[in-house]
Order: structure tokens, then sequence, then C-alpha cells
């Protein structure tokens, strides 16, 4: 069944959809509702102050509207609510103006606001509520509604649209659980709370289990991946380890050993080294790929954009000069011509580094005796890289590289197909960065700080959070920022924005100017390419910062602070102060990501930033611990079964994790 052939989703609304990122009915089907909102008429009392509730009322006076600004109205009349008097008051709404009749019943949904005695809407309804209802509530974009996609939503689990199934029959039948087809019907249409929470239980369960199967799967898969082993004189790695202008850190070192032992041994690595913002992984990453080049070797080193592969390729170079190994760079804005030159040096083993963007592999590219590849802030799912070098026939070493912190626990199990090396510990000496929580009504001395920096001559990244239909935010758009700015220093200071709607070759243009000194303020949402070395940056405001998770904001402020001179965050907000502390008190990424799951769930332990999507639709890992362990010991014990390869629903799963492995 296609998307199309569901009732009410015709060419238009087949696009709004997939803005939503809906292709198949697969992906309707698990585009779960964030919240229920419930209604039900409450009887009005003072526990309900600020609570958002629904309540019945009568109407005592016709509205009044003013007209405050321009799309801005409000609408404001007189109710009796179970013998209490009070305001009702709703905004933008002048329209219903003639709906509010004395004598009428209503109801209204918002929040009771007791100092002022006023019940402040954000919904009114003409016909009364009389029973409960539950209403699923999903993120939405311009152009399609919340009451169109529950339509939909309606429509294709009544029309019986095929659902895969992922949960073999015994884990059904052990738990007792109801059926996949009932969960998605309870989830989108729940009659009540009680069947949200059971089909909340059991989507979480099968999509833990379907990850952790596919995690237990790949990790016997590299299990039984040999290679050649490599021979490098420990020596040469130490003399070169000896000519960095510092020593290694502890951390660094003990990551490095593993993988040093990794490239010796018989088996393939397959390596994740996780380590905090500016904890040194780039240089990890040169050392491994010069015991590989002395092992007689190619390396490829992949970062996730080109701004961030150059700013490799430069510091590779810097590194390897009396060394006696060549280094060069692949990139898709590069002519054909350079390409060709780069494929054919590399294809003749005259080239033992390669850097360059993920695309590089895709470009068709041979090498001579490749050994090492490792992947620069990058995550592992969604990555074609695997697949492609199996259909050369290679079997590198794998390296990856990721500055995203994530709890121990959860890592090991999250990565279980993986060897994990933690770089917990920062260099020595290197400053913390200064943080502060200003409100909106401080921003003038940010502003002013702002100033101060640029006219020693340093530069400055804002943050807004993403444009959002979301009217209960006030967002701060990035365009809206720029306006501010240019008002606020009389458009004196160049100042560039950076956004992820831009095609590639913009960002990295911008980026460019920003690392030239040519552009002062980079005004960006959170694309701010991750692993970004702009030395001369010192200050980074971000707005709304109560928007954002802890451990996004840990990694947007590791883009200052990367040199000697004392480096500030400012996170503007009115909201959240206690949560956001946290930054104000520490710099240590493992015991930030700790404390946003503690306070905010799952929060974005994957950095949804960085992927820009999110690891699961309905598991969140702070309060399904007890699942997702569950759901391990069940994946593992059903893998080792060898059951899965009876089940049709695994067979194309299977499928698909062998050609990545
Ligand atoms: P990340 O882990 O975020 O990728 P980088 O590798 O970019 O961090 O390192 C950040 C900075 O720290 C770089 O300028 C690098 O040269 C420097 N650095 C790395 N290791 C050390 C060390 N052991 N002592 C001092 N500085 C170091
Ligand atoms: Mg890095």
């Amino acid at each position: 069944m296609e998307l199309t052939d569901i009732k009410g989703v015709g060419p238009k609304m087949l696009l709004n959809l997939h803005e939503l990122n809906i292709y198949t009915v697969d992906d309707l089907l698990t585009y779960y509702p964030y919240r229920y909102d419930l209604f039900e008429p409450s009887n009005l009392t003072d526990d309900y102050d600020h609570e958002r509730i629904a309540i019945n009322v009568l109407v005592e006076t016709t509205a009044t509207t003013a007209f405050i600004r321009k799309n801005f109205n409000k609408l404001q009349f007189r109710v009796n609510h179970n013998g209490r008097i009070m305001y009702a008051v709703i905004f933008n709404r002048a329209f219903l103006k003639p709906h509010i009749i004395i004598g009428k019943t209503i109801t209204l949904i918002g929040k009771y606001d007791s100092k002022r005695n006023t019940f402040i809407c954000d919904d009114i309804k003409l016909n009364p509520l009389t029973k409960k209802e539950i209403i699923p509530i999903y993120h939405i974009k311009k152009g399609i509604k919340n009451n169109d996609l529950r339509k939909i939503m309606e429509s294709a689990l009544v029309d019986s649209a095929k659902i895969s199934n992922y949960l073999p029959d015994e884990f059904i039948m052990k738990y007792d659980f109801i059926s996949k087809k009932q969960a998605l019907r309870m989830i989108h249409m729940p009659h009540n709370y009680e069947e949200v929470k059971k089909a909340k239980l059991y989507l979480k369960y099968e999509e833990l289990f379907l990850f952790l199967f596919k995690i237990a799967y790949m990790k016997d898969e590299n299990e039984n991946m040999f290679k050649e082993e490599k021979y490098f004189l420990q020596d040469q790695v130490d003399a070169f380890i000896t000519s960095l202008p510092f020593s290694l850190t502890d951390s660094q070192s003990e990551a490095l050993s593993l993988i040093l032992n990794d490239i010796k041994s018989n088996k393939k690595m397959n390596r994740l080294v996780l380590g905090d913002v500016g904890s040194g992984k780039t240089i990890i990453s040169f050392i491994s790929m010069y015991a590989n080049f002395l092992s007689g070797y190619q390396s490829v080193l992949m970062a996730p954009t080109e701004v961030l592969a150059r700013q490799h390729f430069v510091s590779a170079i810097n590194y390897f000069t009396d060394y006696h190994l060549t280094v060069d760079i692949l990139v898709g804005s590069m002519t054909k011509k350079e390409k060709e030159k780069v494929k054919e040096r590399l294809a003749s083993g005259e080239i033992d580094i390669l850097i360059g963007t993920h695309a590089i592999l895709e470009e068709n590219v041979l090498f001579y005796r490749l050994g090492l590849v490792i992947t620069d802030e990058q995550h592992r799912f969604g990555v074609k890289q695997r697949e492609i070098l199996k259909s050369k026939g290679e079997v590198p070493d794998a390296l990856y590289m990721s500055a995203t912190p994530i709890p121990r626990t959860y890592a090991l199990t999250l990565y279980g197909d993986l060897d994990v090396s933690f770089v917990r510990h920062k260099p020595r000496g290197r400053k913390e960065i200064i943080t502060k929580i200003k409100k909106y009504s401080e921003l003038k001395d940010v502003l002013m700080h702002v100033l101060e920096e640029i006219k020693n001559s340093h530069q400055v990244y804002v943050v807004a959070s993403m444009i959002d239909d979301n009217e209960e935010l006030d967002l701060k758009s990035v365009e809206t920022l720029k306006e501010k700015f240019n008002l606020a220093y009389q458009g004196k200071i160049p100042i560039e924005i950076l956004h992820g709607k831009l095609k590639q070759k913009e960002k990295d243009a911008i980026m460019q100017r920003f690392k030239n000194n040519e552009t002062k303020i980079l005004i960006s949402t959170t694309v701010i390419e991750v692993g970004v070395d702009v030395k001369n940056a010192t200050v980074m405001v971000i707005f709304d910062a109560d928007h954002f998770g802890l451990a996004t904001i840990h990694q947007l402020r590791g883009r200052v602070g990367r040199n000697n001179l004392d480096s500030y965050c400012y996170l503007i907000s009115d909201k959240e102060i206690e949560r956001l502390k946290v930054l104000e008190e520490s710099n240590d990424g493992f015991y930030i990501a700790e404390k946003d799951l503690e306070l905010r769930g799952e929060g974005d332990l994957f950095g949804t930033m960085q992927s820009g999507v999110k690891t699961f639709k309905i598991a969140d890992l702070k309060t399904d611990l007890k699942i997702m362990m569950q759901a391990k010991q069940d994946s593992e014990e059903y893998l080792k079964s060898g059951a899965y390869k009876n089940n049709m629903n695994y067979t194309k799963i299977i499928r698909d994790l062998e050609r990545l492995n």
C-alpha cells in the first residue's frame, strides 16, 4: 500500500507528508503523537491554577475586542463557572465575537490565572464538551494540521494498511502483548489513557528489540571479520608522538594503545572513540593513520563537511611534513580534472592518506591498499560507507570518532557492536568556557560584550533555535536575529547567517568567510559545523537556550574556547534557569550528558543537531531503561536461537545488515 492509496492523501497532502519525512505507510504509522490532550470538563478549583484544563462556563456578557497591534487582538468576556465569576480572554480570535452569546454554555480550554481572576484560553469550543476526549497531538509543519494527520492515520488504520511486525510471536505470548495492529490503533486513536499506555509499552519494546537485535547481529558478524595482521615499529610511532608540540593526555594514550593493538591484530578493528569536544580526537586519528602507513597501507579520513575536511587536511600536512608520507584531499567542490588526478594517484598507491568528505567513497574511488577508514563526527546507522567498501572487497580497519558524550552504560548498549573507548579528560591547562545565563531583559549587556570582543578583533557565534511553527514558543529565527543585530550595531558589523536549508556549497563558503575573519558574527541554527575550529571565536550567544538539551548546548559552546583567550557562552532565556545552571557549573560533557538525561529524558543523547534524526521514535532511554535491558536480553536470545532465519519480517533486515557489514 502506498501513501496515495490512503483516503485524504492527494498530491498536495503527499508533499506535506514528505515535509514531515513521511514517505511510506510505515513512516506514517510510526509518526507518533508527542503528547495527548485530555479534555474532560473539569470543575475549576484553586489547585488548577496555571494547569491546562477544560471548563464549561455560562457566558455572562458579550465580548469586547481590543486590537493591540497589527495581527494581534484580544477578545474578552465575563463567564460564570459553577458560580465562580471570572473573565475569559483569548488572543487572535476576534472572529469569535458574534458567537459569544449571553446565556450560552461553551467550553474554555486553557489556563486559569487566579491573580487576575482570568481564564486565558488557547481554544474555545462553542459546542461544549460533555465527556472525556483524548486527542493525539503531532508535531506538525505549515500546510498540515493536526486534524489532517489524525484523519489520515484513521483512514490508514481502518483501510488496514499492511503493517510490518518485528516482534516474534514467542515474545508477544511471553508478555501477553496486544497485537501490533491494536497497538497502532491505540496510539493514534485511543479511547482513554490506559490504551495509550498499553500501546506505548508494546511499541517501545518492539523498537528497542529490533534495534538491539541489529546490534547483536552486527556484533556477531564483526567478531568474525578477519584481516591480515599489520606490522609497524612502535619506536617509530613513539618518535612521531614525541615530536608533537604537546604530550598526549592519559585518556588519549589509553585510547591510542587500544587502537594500535587493533591495527596489529588479525581481527578487523571496529572501534568508536567517544570524547568530549576538544578532548583531542583528531591527533589520535593522525597517529593511527601513521601506524597504518608504517604497516604499508593507505588510510582515509572522512569528515561530514568540506570545511572540516579542509581543516584536517591542513593539520595533517603540518603534522606529517617530516615523515615522508603523502597526504591529499578529495572533496566535492574540486574540478573533475583535479579529482581524476587524485584518484589516479590513489590507485597507484602514491597517496598514503586521503582526507575528504563522506562523498569520496562514492566517487568511484579505487585504493591501492586501503587499511584504515576513519570517520569523524558521524554516527553509524545510515552510513553507506561500509556497503561501498564491502563491494570493493576491502576489509579495512574502521575507526569512528564522535563528540557526543553518552553516559557509559548507554554507550555500551547502543554501540554494543563496536569496541568503545572513552576520552574522558581534556588537555591540561585548557580554559573553561565562562558560561552565563542572561534574561532577555539583560540582552543589552550581552550585545555590549559582543561589540567589545569584536573590537578586540575576535569573532562571535550566535545560535537561534530552529525555525518552527509552534506559536506557543517565542522563537527567534535567524533572520529576525540578523535584523536585530544589524539594528543594534547600525549595520556596521559584517554578519552572515547559516542554516540547514542552504546548499552545502553555500554553507562551506559562509564558513570559509568566517574562518578568514571576514565575517565577525555568524548567526546560525544548530547546524554550525561540528568540529569546526575557528580559534579566533571567543563568544557564543545562544537564544532560547531553554529550547535545547544540555548536551547540545555543550557541543555548541565547544566551538569557542579553542585557544588561550578567555571565551564566553551566553545562554539567553527566561525559562528553565535551574536546568541551564548545570552548564554554568560544569564543562564536563559526560557529566552534562548524564544530568541532561536525568532532567529531560532521552534529551539529545545522540546530538540531534548532528544527525538531524532521532534514533528512536518512541522509546526514551531515560525512562525506558528497564524495557531496554529486557529487550536486549530477549533479542540476543532470539539471535542465538536462530529462529529469525525463518521469520519473513527479518529476512529483509538481515539482507540490509549483510550489505552493510
Ligand atoms: P576534538 O576532540 O573535539 O576533535 P580536536 O582534536 O580538534 O578536538 O582538538 C582540539 C585542540 O586541542 C586542537 O587544537 C589540538 O591541537 C589540541 N590538542 C589535542 N591534544 C592535545 C594535548 N594532549 N595537549 C594539548 N593540546 C592538545
Ligand atoms: Mg573533532
